[in-house]
């Protein structure tokens, strides 16, 4: 009788624990699954653009690829800086202070061997200074950005810092304002005047004597000389519209778009790496930008090729050609006849293929190359407005 009368309070008893394990397991489960929904979703957030230490390629006019064009820091950090509206020689004036304090390694710690990289998760604790202009401490920058939802990745780059500098001076971050010292800077006509400028009221360095003035300002005359002549080409890749020349004759049709189509007469590939330009055998090809030749010949499927390099990650090819008028290490300028048009390779009729090629990947040339209004668009691509 007692047995079973207490049968069922067992039952309940037992129904009762499982139920609480079972969502106290799932309760225990869940944190690392909401721990890292959050940061996933501060992640997508931050890679949107939405938040504003990420660089918007879509407003960064001098942007082609989701890191700043540039063949070493010095130019990246210049390229950012005109970009966004600053003069030349303002521009100088920030790099001859960078040079100094950092050498432009964005990981540099300050009293650690020069050039060498302590990482902002290392170097978040340190009093020291740290980073492209030596924030100090250290954290006036890797905690404000951490707080914006950067990745210490991403915070060790020279994109994020810039970002983060450009900020201060216009006094958008969300700490650590230095709008006054980017005010200053922003009415400077020379390079020792944006230079001291930039010196005095931003960097704020112990030795504020004129020798120290004059050492940053020797840099920034360096990097002016080096850097305000540019040409599209060599501002390390940012080659837009109207920088550009047409690489075939103004009446030549278009006859493929870059991207998915269905293969031409079973030859041609379905995902078409560059854009088709027909003109007619032994039409003109023209170089789209200054740059040095680093391949003219024969390359099996692409046939009579030539290859123009126009910065450390920029480089257009040239294909399908009937003859070849460069040799590999000449220096082309825009416009100049490389090649005539032609058939070699894999390939239905005369035409130009032609590829840029940003990072050692294809891109979509007409996002760049205006169309003229001369030329036939039977293709139907999508181009930028016509320049
Ligand atoms: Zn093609």
């Amino acid at each position: 009788m007692d047995i079973l009368k207490r049968t069922p309070k067992i039952k309940i008893f037992i129904t009762t624990t499982t139920i609480v394990v079972f969502f106290y397991l799932v309760y225990l489960l869940s944190f690392p699954l909401v721990a890292s929904a959050i940061s996933r979703q501060q992640r997508n957030t931050y890679n949107s653009g939405s938040i504003h230490y990420d660089i918007d390629i879509s407003t960064y006019t001098g942007a082609c690829i989701g890191t700043l064009p540039g063949a070493n820091n010095a130019e990246k950090v210049w390229n950012f800086f005109i970009s966004k509206g600053f003069s030349p020689e303002q521009t100088a004036g920030i790099l001859g202070n960078m040079a100094i304090e950092s050498g432009f390694e964005p990981m540099q710690l300050q009293n650690t061997r020069w050039g060498s990289k302590t990482p902002s998760s290392e170097a978040e604790s340190s009093r020291l200074g740290w980073g492209l202009v030596q924030w100090t401490p250290a954290r006036k920058v890797i905690t404000t950005l951490r707080g914006e939802g950067a990745s210490y990745d991403y915070i060790d780059t020279v994109e994020q810092q810039v970002a983060f500098l450009l900020d201060q001076l216009e006094g958008t971050a969300p700490d650590h304002n230095e709008k006054a010292a980017g005010d200053d800077l922003k009415i400077q006509t020379t390079v020792a005047g944006a230079t001291e400028s930039f010196m005095k009221e931003y960097e704020r360095p112990r030795d504020q004597s004129d020798s120290a003035v004059q050492k940053r300002v020797v840099q920034a005359e360096n990097y002016f000389n080096q850097f305000s002549g540019n040409t599209a080409g060599g501002a390390g890749g940012c080659i837009t519209a109207g920088n550009w020349t047409w690489p075939s004759t103004q009446t030549a049709t278009v006859t493929s778009c870059f991207g998915l189509r269905s293969s031409p007469g079973g030859i041609g590939s379905r995902n078409h790496r560059g854009v088709d330009i027909a003109a007619g055998m032994g039409s003109p090809v023209y170089a789209a930008a200054d740059g040095e030749v680093t391949f003219s010949g024969s390359a099996g499927d692409a046939g009579l090729m030539v290859v123009i390099k126009h910065s450390e990650i920029l480089d257009t090819r040239y294909l399908h050609n009937s003859r070849l008028l460069v040799n590999i290490g000449d220096q082309v300028t825009a416009g100049q006849r490389i090649a005539d048009e032609g058939s070699t390779g894999s390939s239905t009729g005369s035409h130009l293929h032609f590829e840029i090629k940003r990072n050692n990947e294809q891109i979509n040339p007409f996002t760049e190359l205006a169309i003229p209004d001369t030329v036939t668009n039977r293709a139907n691509c999508t181009s930028i407005a016509s320049s």
